[in-house]
């Protein structure tokens, strides 16, 4: 596997795969992987003849006072990891790398950045679409995987890739979840055992929304309300939101009919966590 430090050596390593005819997977993570990220690479070999794998924590998705500085990283874990995933190039750039002094392009996906996280992150969706077409133009791929734990961040980039014209497949892939339901994140290092049990809540609410919906609920309002007493319950967790939207537009919606996002993001103590679950009646 290589490691490539620089945009102008990534370029031309896919310049070169390119000429080769070799298709190109490619996975953007901010690292400390786990086994959501592999199951992306997996996904990748599968589909591509060569994968790359970034690993950049991007600073500009990050609000003031949220946590980039302490973010976890690991880089020679996660290189161990990718070359065992059978990892063709780990790009890793560092921040100057990709935003050298006097940067001043930013992507704005408008409406959908502004909703769901939107709301609590404000300018966090500005700072993903921005760097993901820069790392889009740097890897040139033909496929890119992103799973569906983040699933506006997937909503925003495949808008973002249709509106540009970019000549690359979007591939959204399954949650990937611990034993007990809590969906795989780099944030679920920040949980001390008592959080981390308290976690479960998360999936819990979702998996109880499922079942009503599945036992005939179809009022929105009365759905969300179930999930809140649920998660309001667990005294180590305080809600951040918990909508019920339209998967396309991300509006919430009154009444549930064909297929709708229940999205939520839940504090456990400092550590903001999110998970999702997709409806179909
Ligand atoms: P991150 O490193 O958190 O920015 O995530 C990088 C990519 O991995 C994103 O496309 C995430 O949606 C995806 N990802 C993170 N956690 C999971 C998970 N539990 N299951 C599937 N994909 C995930």
């Amino acid at each position: 596997m290589m490691v490539i430090k620089t945009v102008s050596v990534m370029k031309a390593l896919a310049r070169e795969w390119r000429r080769e005819g070799k298709r190109i997977g490619f996975v953007p993570t901010m690292g400390y992987l786990h086994e959501g990220h592999i199951s992306l690479v997996r996904e990748s070999r599968g589909r591509a003849g060569v994968t790359v794998v970034s690993v950049f924590v991007n600073p500009t998705q990050f609000g003031p006072n949220e946590d980039f500085k302490k973010y976890p990283r690991d880089l020679e874990k996660d290189s161990a990891y990718l070359k065992e995933a059978g990892v063709d190039a780990l790009f890793y750039p560092d921040g100057g790398e990709i935003y050298p002094p006097g940067y001043r392009t930013y992507v704005e996906v408008e409406g959908l950045q502004d909703r769901l996280c939107g709301k609590s992150r404000p300018g966090h969706f500005r700072g993903v679409a921005t760097v993901v077409l820069k790392l889009f133009d740097i890897v040139g791929p033909d496929f890119a995987f992103f799973g569906a734990k983040d699933a506006q961040q997937v909503l925003i980039i495949k808008r973002m890739a249709a509106d540009l014209d970019l000549d690359v497949e979007i591939v959204t892939c399954p949650i990937v979840r611990e034993p007990d339901g809590l969906a795989l994140s780099s944030r679920n290092a920040y949980l001390d055992p008592d959080r981390r049990r308290a976690a479960r809540v998360l999936s819990t609410s979702l998996r109880w929304a499922e079942k009503a919906v599945g036992a005939g609920e179809r009022d929105a309002g009365r759905l969300v309300a179930g999930i809140r007493s649920i998660l309001e319950a667990e005294p180590l967790a305080r809600i951040d939101y918990v909508e019920a939207v339209d998967p396309e537009t991300l509006e919430p919606v009154a009444e549930i009919r064909g297929e709708i996002l229940v999205a939520l993001a839940v504090f456990l103590g400092p550590t903001r966590l999110i998970d999702n679950i997709r409806l179909t009646v």
